[in-house]
């Protein structure tokens, strides 16, 4: 294994886990110019970031801390240009989609219109007809809402890297860490030491078997249901449920948000539970027929859903990006550009502070 990096050569990055915020955090880090090496100990992006349902923003947005939507609105842009470009140089299209969601919650036409109104958003008043609450029921329409397909997204990102020079470990777990002096300045794993300038942990729902850092596993369950393509139009969302329409006409129906442990089995009561809401919002019957696929995924769940992105007071050396919780996958981009500015000692477009590793936090 290759081991620590000269001083007259570029600088060298190890990540620590391989997905979405880990593979989107290397690729900038490569950007700048610096060596990077990525190291997981299994497939990249077959963990939360193949799981996640992929809407490109926090489901209810005003009931998120403002710092979340920072980041997720700071992507938007970001996904713009990420999606074509990855399409193109791998030939695996993420499909962003600008599907559009609308909003069934009680308080989205009170609460959720001013918020939009405040933040500039466009929402719009739209009678939706369910099945299960009288003909018509008023939701709100956000048309800004879009949505990306995770595993495509993570096999794409994959491949950059590889395009871009980035050494990608799969099937290496880092199990610790090297230090010198007090600092961070490589990993264990079990084929050996790997030196760098600086180390950065993207482990998920696992970083905290790596580092001190307060995240734990909130499991999600979802399920895919076969549909027409133009069976449902829009993202729906619902307290706290969504239906996500593919392109394909594959509807998925999500999630669970089970707090406390590892254990990624699938359950039959969210199973019920999820296709009696699927069954409620479209209002057909037989849909347990039609279920394709039934998955868990782990998400990084941090206190307040505000990931912690920079450098651990008590690891000098050592660089952390996760805590994404439910929207990593709308934050990863610009929490990939914060990191790099911090790591690159810039001065970010976006206040890092209610992201820095604080004691409080910790
Ligand atoms: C059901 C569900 C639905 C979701 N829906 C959405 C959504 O619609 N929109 C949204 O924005 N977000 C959504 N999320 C959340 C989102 O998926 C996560 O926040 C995001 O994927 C976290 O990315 P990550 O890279 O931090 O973690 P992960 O994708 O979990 O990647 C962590 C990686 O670290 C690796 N690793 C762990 N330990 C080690 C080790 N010791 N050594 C080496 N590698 C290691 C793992 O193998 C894994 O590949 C959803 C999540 C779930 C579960």
């Amino acid at each position: 294994m290759s081991s620590s990096s000269e001083s007259s050569s570029p600088r060298h990055l190890i990540v620590v886990g391989a997905g979405v915020v880990g593979m989107l955090s290397a690729l900038e880090m490569r950007r700048r110019g610096w060596r990077v090496s990525v190291f997981d100990r299994g497939q990249a992006a077959q963990e939360s970031s193949w799981a996640g349902g992929g809407i490109l923003s926090p489901i209810l947005p005003w009931h998120y801390p403002q710092a979340v939507w920072t980041l997720a609105q700071a992507s938007l842009p970001l996904y713009a240009a990420l999606a074509p470009a990855l399409a193109q140089s791998t030939g695996i299209d993420p499909e962003l989609t600008p599907s559009g969601a609308l909003v069934l919650d009680p308080d989205a036409l009170t609460v959720g219109a001013r918020w939009c109104a405040d933040a500039g958003l466009t929402a719009m008043e739209m009678d939706a007809i369910l099945r299960t609450r009288g003909p018509l029921h008023p939701g709100l329409l956000l048309p800004w809402i879009g949505q990306i397909r995770t595993p495509r997204l993570g096999r794409a990102l994959a491949a950059q890297l590889r395009l871009d020079g980035v050494q990608l470990h799969e099937h290496t777990a880092v199990t610790g860490w090297c230090e010198h002096h007090g600092r961070i300045v490589g990993v264990v794993t079990a084929a050996g030491e790997c030196r760098a300038d600086a180390v950065l942990l993207t482990a998920g729902a696992w970083s905290g078997a790596l580092a001190p850092v307060p995240v734990q596993p909130v499991r999600g369950q979802m399920l895919a249901i076969r549909a027409a393509p133009s069976r449902l139009k829009r993202i729906v969302l619902d307290r706290g449920r969504y239906l996500i329409p593919r392109r394909d006409g594959c509807i998925l129906v999500g999630s669970t948000v089970e707090p406390g442990s590892f254990d990624k089995h699938t359950t039959a009561e969210a199973r019920d539970e999820l296709l009696a809401f699927a069954t409620g919002l479209l209002g057909d019957e037989g849909l347990a027929d039609a279920v394709e696929a039934h998955w868990t995924g782990l998400r990084p769940g941090s206190a307040d859903g505000v990931p912690l992105i920079g450098e651990h007071p008590a690891l000098p050396g050592l660089w952390v990006n996760t805590g994404h919780f439910r929207n990593g996958l709308v934050m990863a981009p610009a929490s990939a550009v914060l990191l790099a500015d911090l790591l690159c000692g810039v001065t970010p477009a976006i206040d890092a502070r209610p992201y820095a590793l604080e004691p409080g936090r910790l």
